[in-house]
């Protein structure tokens, strides 16, 4: 295996892309750049444009293009990502967000687009107990049964229900996909660059089908 890439880690929420973006960031020696992490510091930090999001993000709904554009912008031109590169979690979520992504990364341009595919009824029933570490973003799973308060495995921070894990907004989020971010799967496919991994198995066998289509994508024609 080569350190480094430039990954992006499309699928519905629920699909188990946070889990598996922290596995392959250590896998590949990448950042794990994840837009939904940078717009929840910002409303732990309460600044102006954590305020905003707030709202919108309880709401299940997207921050503006322009907004994101220029978050991940800022943070794909700090020197991690310049010379190692990264896994994109999250963005871009909009056509208008992947023609931008295409402009910014013109230069050093992205390895492969992976798909996780994990039907809609699926991830409806695990978000509904989907539980997340609050500063690494690890997902876990509620039974009823855990110990309270909960605390990451792998950072000893705490494990929370997000606010925007209300069955309302999970169902406008996932309305949301189908419209405005389903529409990448035919952009990225159309320049060649997208591998559909089928998401419905178990989170280590995910992980080797993940990584094998980015060596697969990365193996010289
Ligand atoms: P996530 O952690 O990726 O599920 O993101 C949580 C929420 O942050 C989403 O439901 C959106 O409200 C917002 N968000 C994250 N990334 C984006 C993006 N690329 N474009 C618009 N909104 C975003």
């Amino acid at each position: 295996m080569i350190p480094g890439a430039r990954l992006i880690l499309l699928g519905r929420q629920g699909a188990g892309k946070g889990t598996q973006c922290v596995r392959l960031s250590r896998h590949f020696v990448v950042p794990h750049i994840s837009t939904g992490d940078m717009l929840r510091a910002a409303v732990r930090e309460g600044t102006e444009l954590g305020v905003m999001a707030k709202r919108v993000m309880d709401e299940g709904g997207l921050v503006t293009d322009d907004i994101m554009v220029g978050l991940v912008r800022e943070r794909l031109s700090q020197p991690d990502a310049v010379s190692r590169g990264y896994i994109l979690d999250g963005f871009p979520r909009t056509v208008g967000q992947a023609q931008a992504l295409d402009e910014i990364t013109a230069v050093r341009p992205i390895d492969v687009v992976l798909d996780l595919d994990v039907p809609r009824d699926l991830v409806l029933h695990r978000l509904t107990s989907r539980r997340v570490c609050r500063d690494c973003g690890t997902n876990y799973v509620a039974d009823g049964v855990e110990k309270l308060p909960w605390i990451c495995e792998v950072c000893g921070g705490d494990v929370m229900h997000r606010d925007d894990d209300t069955p309302e907004a999970i169902a406008h989020r996932l309305d949301l996909y189908e419209e405005q971010t389903s529409p990448l799967i035919q952009y990225y496919q159309r320049n060649g660059r997208l591998a559909i991994v089928d998401g419905v198995a178990s989170p280590d066998e995910v992980f080797r089908r993940l990584t094998d289509a980015v060596e697969a994508a990365r193996r010289p024609s």
